[in-house]
């Protein structure tokens, strides 16, 4: 019988095979390995087809649970976020913004416009009174304007973040 010496592919040590022999373990690493033959050359290859098969697929679990993840992620935030809109013209609902504040501006101008215009022409009490409630409601809707477009802000941030997150752990499995 004639004996062959290759190397394992794993860690390189030195093996003795029979010639014409298929599979050796590696006396070394213990390593499953197959012999490999071509015209010029006959090597070693570790037998990890099956292993890495297994790993394919729980790989392709995580990139469907992650991908479900985002999906839902998605969803929430879509949900949130109209949590968060204001009723316009027409019942078009926009985001509350610093600039829908210059509309809560305007008002409260136009309110305090009245309220001076009313008092200075002697006009019955309730018509300056009805300027200031204009005010009132216009700050009214400045403030929780603001508060609603910072907190939608810091919302929107962390959905951000949360989205990277998962795409990172994506591309680092695919
Ligand atoms: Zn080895």
């Amino acid at each position: 019988m004639n004996i062959v010496t290759l190397r394992c592919n794993e860690c390189g040590a030195p093996l003795e095979v029979a010639e014409g022999a298929r599979y050796v373990t590696c006396t070394h690493c213990n390593s499953q390995l197959s012999i490999q033959r071509t015209a010029s050359a006959v090597f070693t290859e570790k037998l990890d087809q099956i292993s890495a098969k297994t790993d394919a697929i729980a790989g392709n679990l995580d990139i469907i649970r992650i991908q479900n993840d985002i999906e839902m992620l998605d969803r929430e935030w879509a949900a949130e976020r109209e949590t968060y809109l204001m009723a316009g013209k027409n019942g078009v609902k926009y985001e509350p913004s610093t600039g829908s504040m210059i509309t809560g501006i305007l008002v409260a101008c136009f309110g305090l416009a009245w309220t001076v215009a009313a008092s200075s022409m002697g006009a019955p009490s309730f018509f300056p009174l009805f300027g200031i409630v204009f005010i009132g409601v216009a700050i009214y809707g400045i403030f929780s304007g603001n508060e609603k477009a910072a907190k939608l802000k810091a919302r929107r941030a962390e959905y951000e973040s949360r989205r990277a997150v998962l795409l990172g752990e994506l591309s680092r499995l695919r």
